[in-house]
């Protein structure tokens, strides 16, 4: 079999391709980025699959359904608090009848490495009644993902594939196929009205999909992702890992005097027999798992015979964060490591800053002189580059919360009676989630002034193209229906912080809503851009 060096997320997406996936869509997002990055590769090389960014993760969710309506397989990826944004038509999914594959790869952020929180996708599964698939390995991703469309298709539910940081962004050699399969025909689903979900009909494929449960726990208990070795020699704890936590397991078990009776699982719903064979042969089980104790919790209501289950609810594991195969080892009963001093200088700390010339810290400046008379204001913001205005030196914003909330969280504090409120966006995200907030504060012409830092990229992963063009931002905001007069154009640049800042004064000052977009190019993307320009022959 060939042989392929690949990132965890790399694995995902050439699995999907030799899987014979005609369509995937996806909002960039970290640690899922490079899924899409990857596949847009390929099709400016080979010209197939078809793959394109999308305005959120909902839009690339639906877009991907469209696909499987006709009965192609489809792709689509996220960052884990994505999946809140998609969740809708994720839910619905499993209760169409999925008839070409779908394969909603998801990354999750255990230990918030660029993330608000450290949520887990496996709950969505669950709260879905679909199948998920959780690698321990890039190996595991690549064959999980190319054995996910066949489920898929087989069950007829979308396939959630679980994956997290560490193994997303780590890279290593694989064995993959020496070609794709083909892609499926186009074909349109042969039972239409499963896809129409008026309650008639929803009712009825929600029974259906409650039938398919049992066949889905008798796959999970069968199918080789899920691997239970017994020592019978050694009865006083089973240790159940799921995912990558399998690895953090595997290498300290050397330094168990005996080897402890060991569940993995990498495939839900959970192998009930496995767990209960597993449970009546040990006293105590220890169930390692990245993310939140979705397995420890489940088991308690599982086990015929009360049975101590330790894990993060009891305190041998680190709640929070990542599992690292250090921070095991008190749970399997194995001292911890010496720490090796490798001498040296301490390092100083270097907190995340702004890059040196970045428009969005000429508009801070603005902003803070256009507020400096206040005796008092809120600056609510999102999630972008931006989001560094919260620390020194500028200390320019107040909240940082999900997608698009800063526009919706300026409406409500100005209704509330708070005034004057700034909202600060980036284009991908207004765009994202910002314009139906917009769209309820133009119905109220909200008192409060939004600044739409339009740096003509998804610039903090990694400069992706913005779904509009930054040319076309205007035209959108004013077909919204923000009021000509109150709509100002400005260039961030630093020769123009105090002609800003006297027009955000003037905004702030107006009774009513405001929209002022700050344009100039991220300078990241556009030294990028230069670069790809000295490059092409000429
Ligand atoms: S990458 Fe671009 S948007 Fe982000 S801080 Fe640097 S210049 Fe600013």
């Amino acid at each position: 079999m060939p042989r392929r060096i690949l990132l965890g997320d790399e694995c995902v997406a050439l699995g999907a391709v030799h899987a014979g996936m005609t369509s995937a869509y996806a909002y960039p997002g970290t640690p899922a980025t490079e899924i899409l990055e990857y596949l847009l590769e390929h099709r400016r090389k080979h010209g197939r699959p078809f793959a394109a960014w999308c305005a959120n993760e909902k839009t690339a969710m639906e877009e991907a359904l469209g696909a499987c309506f006709v009965g192609r397989r489809a792709l689509v990826s996220m960052k884990h608090v994505g999946l809140n944004v998609a969740a809708d038509p994720f839910v619905n999914a499993a209760l169409v009848g999925m008839h070409g594959g779908l394969v909603v790869a998801v990354a999750d952020d255990p230990g918030m490495h660029s993330s608000q929180n450290e949520q887990d996708s496996r709950f969505y599964a669950d709260f879905a009644r679909v199948l998920c698939l959780e690698p321990a390995t890039q190996q595991e991703a690549y064959d999980m993902t190319v054995e996910a469309y066949d489920l898929s298709e087989h069950f007829g539910v979308p396939v959630l594939l679980r994956l997290v940081t560490r193994l997303a962004h780590s890279r290593t050699a694989i064995e993959v196929a020496a070609e794709p399969r083909p892609e499926n025909p186009v074909r349109k689903a042969p039972r239409p009205q499963s896809w129409i979900l008026l309650p008639g009909n929803a009712r009825s494929q929600w029974h259906d999909l409650l039938g398919r449960q049992r066949e889905m726990v008798a796959w999970s208990e069968e199918c080789s992702w899920n691997r239970l070795r017994l020592n019978m020699d050694d009865r006083e704890l089973g240790v159940i890992t799921t995912g990558l936590a399998r690895n953090y397991f595997e290498e300290n078990a050397g330094e168990l005097g005996s080897l402890p009776s060991h569940l993995h699982i990498g495939a839900y719903p959970l192998p009930l027999e496995k767990i209960r064979r597993l449970a009546g042969q040990v006293k105590r089980l220890l169930v390692l798992e990245e993310g939140y104790p979705l397995v420890e919790r489940l088991l308690r209501g599982l086990l015929a015979t009360p049975l101590p289950v330790l894990g993060k609810l009891t305190g041998e594991v680190p709640p929070e964060g990542e599992l690292t195969p250090d921070n095991v080892r008190p749970a399997l009963g194995l001292p911890a490591r010496p720490l090796t001093d490798l001498g040296g200088p301490a390092l100083p700390t270097r907190p995340p800053q702004l890059c040196q010339g970045c428009s969005h810290g000429h508009m801070y400046h603005a902003l803070k002189q256009a507020l400096a008379g206040q005796a008092e204001s809120i600056v609510t913001a999102d999630i972008g580059c931006y989001t560094l205005g919260a620390l020194p030196p500028y200390d320019a914003i107040e909240s940082c919360v999900c997608m698009g909330a800063s526009v919706s969280m300026a409406k409500g504090a100005s209704e509330a009676g708070f005034r004057p409120t700034v909202a600060v966006i980036g284009d991908s995200t207004f765009l994202h989630s910002g314009l139906t907030p917009l769209l309820d504060a133009v119905h109220e012409d909200t008192d409060m002034t939004l600044i739409i830092l339009d740096n003509q990229t998804t610039a903090m992963t990694g400069g992706q193209e913005s779904i509009a063009p930054s040319a076309r931002l205007k035209d959108i905001v004013l077909g919204l229906g923000v009021k000509p007069g109150h709509l100002h154009v400005v260039e961030a640049m630093p020769r123009k912080v105090p002609q800003i800042a006297e027009l955000l004064r003037g905004e702030i000052a107006h009774p009513g809503l405001s929209v002022v977009i700050a344009v100039r190019e991220c300078l990241e993307t556009a030294r990028r851009r230069r670069k790809l320009v000295e490059v092409k022959p000429s």
